[in-house]
Order: C-alpha cells, then sequence, then structure tokens
C-alpha cells in the first residue's frame, strides 16, 4: 500500500457557480475520501481549482461585454468560498490563471515538443473575416443534420446530444458577426493518440478489469474499440495558456491539454508553501494517484491526460479514477442555463450551519452507479427521520443522561461488552467501503451504528432501570457512550463539522482509524463530558416549501422570458448611473459616409449645442428617413475618431426582431437636452 495519496477532484469550470450535481457526483465524495486517507495516516495532497480558460469562459464575457478575466475572477471566488463553507478539505485551491500554472503548462508543452511528441499538421479552419478570428467549433452555430436542431454548436448538438464538426453543420454561421464562415489555413501542434493505444490497452483494459468502476471501464474500452485519433493540443484563440514556440502568435494550449496539468501545478504551490516536495506525489511509485470526476470526463482523465503524461516520461498513472453519474433535481436535469439547480452558495446562506446536513443528504444520494435525484422532500425526510431522529436523538439522550444521573460523569460498565464490537465493525465495514468507492454503503455503515445505539437505548431503558437496578443504568449509559464517541471519530469524513462538536461535546480527541478499529474502550468511566449541545435540528415544512416554491418560480420565469435575452451585467450602483448624461435630442441633417457602408453621419440638435455624431445604421435607415426623428443620445460620452470623423456622443439603439436598428425616441415629442432617468 503507498503511503502517499495525491488526490484531486475536477476542476470547476469558473464560467458559474458550484450546484448540488458538482458536490454529489465530485466534490463531497472525494472529500470523504481524502478526510479518511488522513484519518489513515497517508501523505495526502487534495487538490483542486478553478478551470478558467475555454470557449464558454470568452462566449460569456462576449455576451455580458465584459473581459475573460473579469468573469473567472468573479466565479473562482464564489466557488472557493463554497468549498470552505461546505468543509472541502482542499489542501489547495488555486486557479489556471496563477502565474506557476503558466510556467508549469507551458514547461509540459514544451518538453513533449522536444521529445518530439507531437506532429504539426496544417488543417482548414473556419474563419470570420469581419472579426478576424478563427473560430472554435462552439463559435460557430447551425442546423443540426440529425435532429434539425436550428441552435446547434459546430461541437455538438445539444438538443439530441450528437457530437458533430462544423463541417457538418447545415448553413453555418459565426457567432461574433452572423456572417458565413470561411475556411482558411493554419498550424497546429497534436498528440498523436492512435500511438497509445497499446499502452492504453495494456494498463488499463488489461490491468484495471477488476478494480476500476464499470463505467470508467466500459467508455475506455470502447474508445479503444473505435481507434484512437491525433488530438491538437493548441487552438487558435487568444483567451489561453500561449503556446511557447516562436512561430505561435495567437495560438494558446488547448484548454483539456492545460486544465489537468493545473492538478501538478497547484501541487506544486501547495509543496512550495509547505516544504513538500511535489515529485513524491506526481513522479514516485510509492504514490497513489486518484482522479474525482465526473462521467463527462471520462476520456479526459483516462485517455489524454495519461497519453501526455505518458509522452512526458516521468509520471505515475492514476491507479484509480472513481467518475460519477449524473445527479438530476427534481426528476429534472440541472441545468446552469436554466437555473435549474440548488447553488451551493445559496444553500449556504439559507441553511446557516446545516452544512452536514447537505452532505449527508448528497453522500446518501450520490450518483455511484447510476444517475439519481435528489429533490427537497427526501432532503427534509433525511434531516428528520435520520440526522434528527436517529443519530442525534441518540447522541443527546446519552449525553443528557449521563449529566442528570452523573454530573457527566461517564459511569462505570463492563469493558467486555459484546455490544462494543458493534464500534470496530463499523470503521472496519467504513474502510473497506471508502477503499472501493462506495460511499453510500460507507454512510449507511455509519448510520447503522447510530441506529444500533439507538434500539440499545430502547431496550436498556437506563431511565426505567435507575431506580431499581442502578448498576445496570450505569453499564448501559457506559455501553451507549462508547457508541456515541465511535459516532463522533467515525463520522468526521461525512460530516465534519457534528464530528467536531461531538469530540467537543464528548471532551475527547480525534482518533486515528487503526486506533478507532483496535482500542476497545474510546470513553473512560470517570470522564467528565461537556454539556449536551443541539447537533441537528427539524426541518419545518414551510422551509421545504420555499425551496420548491423557489424552483417553481424559476420554472415559470423560463417560459417567459427572452431565451436569447443575453444574461445581466453586473450589478451598479446609483452613483454609476448618475454618471451617464443622457438628453433627448433631434436628428437636423443626414448623410451618407464614403467607403462606409454601415455608417451616417449626423448632425444632431442636443438641446446643449448642435454637434456630429457618426451611428452605424446605415444599413437600417436611409438617411432621408433619419432626418427630423427625436432621438436619445448619450451626451458625455468620450469623443470618438470615426473613419476620420470626430464623434460627439452616442445615439440610442436597439434590434427589432428582424435584427433591424432601430431608434430608441421619447413616446411623445419633448423639447431637446432633456435629461432622461
Ligand atoms: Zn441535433
Amino acid at each position: 500500500m503507498s503511503e502517499r495519496k495525491m488526490i484531486t477532484a475536477a476542476l470547476p469550470y469558473a464560467n458559474g457557480p458550484v450546484h448540488i450535481g458538482h458536490l454529489a457526483g465530485v466534490y463531497i465524495p472525494a472529500d470523504v475520501y481524502a478526510r479518511f486517507q488522513r484519518r489513515l495516516e497517508k501523505e495526502v495532497a487534495f487538490i483542486c481549482g478553478s478551470d478558467e480558460h475555454g470557449i464558454p469562459i470568452t462566449i460569456r464575457a462576449k455576451k455580458e461585454g465584459v473581459t475573460p478575466q473579469d468573469i473567472v475572477d468573479k466565479y473562482h471566488e464564489i466557488i472557493k468560498k463554497s468549498f470552505s463553507d461546505l468543509g472541502i478539505s482542499f489542501d489547495e485551491y488555486s486557479r489556471t490563471t496563477s502565474k506557476k500554472h503558466y510556467e508549469v503548462s507551458q514547461d509540459f508543452f514544451s518538453t513533449l515538443y522536444n521529445k518530439r511528441k507531437f506532429t504539426e499538421e496544417i488543417s482548414e479552419q473556419y474563419f470570420d473575416e469581419q472579426a478576424n478570428e478563427f473560430l472554435a467549433d462552439r463559435y460557430i452555430v447551425g442546423t443540426c443534420p440529425n435532429c434539425g436542431n436550428d441552435g446547434a454548436y459546430g461541437d455538438q448538438c445539444e438538443k439530441c446530444g450528437s457530437t458533430l464538426s462544423p463541417s457538418e453543420l447545415i448553413n453555418p454561421k459565426s457567432m461574433l458577426s452572423g456572417n458565413v464562415p470561411v475556411l482558411k489555413e493554419t498550424k497546429n501542434w497534436y498528440l498523436p493518440l492512435n500511438e497509445y493505444e497499446n499502452f492504453l490497452n495494456e494498463w488499463i483494459i488489461l490491468g484495471h478489469k477488476d478494480d476500476w468502476k464499470p463505467n470508467v471501464y466500459g467508455q475506455v474500452k470502447s474508445w479503444l474499440n473505435d481507434g484512437l485519433k491525433p488530438r491538437a493540443m493548441t487552438r487558435d484563440l487568444n483567451w489561453g495558456v500561449p503556446v511557447p514556440l516562436p512561430d505561435a502568435d495567437g495560438k494558446v494550449l488547448y484548454v483539456w491539454f492545460d486544465a489537468p496539468i493545473g492538478y501538478i501545478s497547484f501541487t506544486q504551490e501547495w509543496a512550495e508553501k509547505n516544504g513538500k516536495n511535489w515529485k513524491d506525489y506526481w513522479q514516485n511509485e510509492n504514490s497513489d494517484l486518484v482522479h474525482f470526476i465526473g462521467k463527462d470526463n471520462i476520456v479526459f482523465h483516462c485517455i489524454i491526460f495519461p497519453a501526455m503524461m505518458k509522452a512526458h516520461g516521468d509520471y505515475i498513472m492514476p491507479t484509480n479514477v472513481p467518475a460519477f453519474e449524473f445527479l438530476n433535481l427534481e426528476n429534472d436535469k440541472i441545468s446552469t442555463s436554466r437555473n435549474w439547480a440548488v447553488w451551493a452558495h445559496e444553500y449556504v446562506e439559507e441553511f446557516p450551519g446545516q452544512q452536514d446536513v447537505l452532505r449527508y443528504a448528497l453522500l446518501s444520494s450520490a450518483p455511484e452507479t447510476k444517475d439519481n435525484n435528489f429533490t427537497w422532500k427526501d432532503f427534509q425526510t433525511k434531516n428528520n427521520s435520520e440526522l434528527v431522529g436517529i443519530f442525534g436523538n441518540f447522541i443527546n439522550r446519552v449525553a443528557v443522561l449521563i449529566h442528570k444521573y452523573y454530573n457527566g460523569i461517564v459511569p462505570e460498565g463492563e469493558v467486555n461488552a459484546p455490544e462494543l464490537a458493534e464500534i470496530t465493525k463499523a470503521a472496519a465495514e467504513i474502510k473497506n467501503f471508502l477503499e472501493n468507492f462506495e460511499f453510500r454503503n460507507a454512510l449507511s455503515a455509519m448510520m447503522n451504528l447510530a441506529r444500533f445505539g439507538n434500539q440499545y437505548l430502547q431496550t436498556e431503558e437506563p431511565w426505567k432501570t435507575i431506580k431499581d437496578h442502578p448498576e445496570k443504568a450505569a453499564h448501559s449509559l457506559f455501553v451507549a457512550a462508547q457508541i456515541a464517541v465511535g459516532l463522533a471519530q467515525i463520522s468526521e469524513p461525512f460530516m465534519p463539522f457534528s464530528s467536531e462538536k461531538l469530540l467537543k461535546m464528548f471532551n475527547v480527541s480525534q482518533l486515528n482509524w487503526k486506533e478507532i478499529a483496535s482500542e476497545k474502550i474510546l470513553i473512560k468511566t470517570g470522564h467528565q463530558i461537556n454539556p449536551a449541545e443541539l447537533l441537528f435540528s427539524k426541518i419545518e415544512d414551510e422551509t421545504i416549501e420555499f425551496q420548491i416554491q423557489k424552483l417553481e418560480n424559476t420554472k415559470e420565469s423560463n417560459k417567459k422570458t427572452n431565451p436569447k435575452a443575453n444574461p445581466m451585467k453586473d450589478e451598479i450602483q446609483f452613483d454609476d448611473f448618475t454618471k451617464i448624461d443622457l438628453r433627448t435630442a433631434t436628428i437636423l441633417t443626414a448623410e451618407k459616409v464614403e467607403k462606409a457602408d454601415k455608417l451616417l453621419k449626423f448632425t444632431v440638435d442636443t438641446g446643449v449645442d448642435v454637434r456630429t455624431v457618426v451611428s452605424g445604421v446605415a444599413e437600417s435607415f436611409t438617411p432621408e428617413q433619419c432626418v427630423g426623428k427625436q432621438v436619445m443620445i448619450l451626451l458625455n460620452l468620450a469623443p470618438r475618431k470615426i473613419r476620420g470623423i470626430e464623434s460627439q456622443g452616442m445615439l440610442l439603439l436597439t434590434n427589432n426582431a428582424d435584427g433591424k436598428l432601430v431608434f430608441v425616441t421619447p413616446d411623445e415629442t419633448v423639447e431637446n437636452g432633456v435629461e432622461i432617468g
């Protein structure tokens, strides 16, 4: 058994907050595993960070009119805080825009380049002539050849789920300009994955049939059966890690090249801060590398990244890649764009101090072998019947009765009581389940111990025997105290907040797993315990109704709103608005601008002065149609030169349903120079 555990959790994508699907399918199981390995006294590095490159971030930035950096700065902070609030115990949570990550991923690329592991290929790629940019597949929309969906992307149709290439789309259009893209030659560097087929086959197909999850094994097998093709490791894009080669201007590393290297660069950041050697974790056979991921990331973690590491030559391969299926919400697929989710940061605010309830509920319905479902009713039942009714009830009775009868001092009991074996049994079961990535079974083993304790008290009835058989009552509460402390110890990986409270309540320190499994007595006769503290409280129907109503509202607003409308921009303050000087004005003259098909030059009476404004409306209006129109002008916009003409202000315009520009005008004629606001 390896002494070190290098545990990674899939890098969350920094274009939105984290929801319960992410938590149930990656982060909570990974955290349970990492905490458990620490209790086994392994040297653990539990590493994660925000994935901040890639096309969806640039698309979102364009839509919101901000920079990609603005987007990732915002979500990195939200995601990081959610993880910390929910007790996800990363040793390092960094981001792929960190300086270190640029260095490490560029160095990785250069190593492969110098070892001649890449092939150079010239390919034809779609190019937007107006925007002067190569178009990533995601930037091309058109009609799906399989289902006829008009909004299919160049890489995938989200309606029918089929994988596409841009050339398959019917009527492809650039999302940047709306124009038809043209094909243009470009050079990129490819990793010939086909050359790694034998290696992957021997390592995974022959080597891990029995210990890897069937969904992971099956997907890898099917990829290998289909045969692997060279895959481009660079892209023509301006957001990402620049390709470290002299002839690679305007090219960045493929996001799935740089993102997994993030695990390595973040480990280096952690190691530097903590006096560790990162190579012990990544380049030493005495280390177990384990990737926690969702099922959509299997190919990247079981084929592409291993091929990259193999090509590099210095790295160990993962010993396991536990991939989870998806979690649905109220029987519907979780969707960020439809806001159909329970967001981690909202949960933390709306259920203060109840992080362990979410951890427990999500673990007990973790989508381990098939997609699973989260419902608020089920969440309530798990809290009220299991956490409050069994676990909390048992602990509370033990603590209260020991205070009531023995002033908080653990009474005397038989140290060879057969019931004590239940504690070591639970510890052994949990160990066995967690080593096989069976989180739900492990959680059940913990809850079964609480159930056992609860039943034991119910049968023994120390509140009755205390009168006529005080020795029996003492023994019962001695045994019950052992079980309660056993729960305090074994619940830590699953419910760290409650475990901490419990250890304090029983005034004991944390043991490692070996000690729990071997020590007979976890709390001695004569030990003083602290007053009982409430661990869990009942969740009322109103609380659950409120959450269900919130989802109903989402459903309603999804129906009503314009699906094509861009998301709201970042909130501004009233002071920001008052800086804007909007006025009514009238167009006095209008003429075409030479050699500019789209522009008209206006003179405008703003009430304050008469000034020149250039506007891109020539495709929607003739000059004659504009003269005499009352419009709205942004008066204090800094003057800009457009085609040599100084434009002093901006006329407000919007689009009608056909895409034609229309002026924003007051709904009755008013004086010029009147302020708008
Ligand atoms: Zn389709």
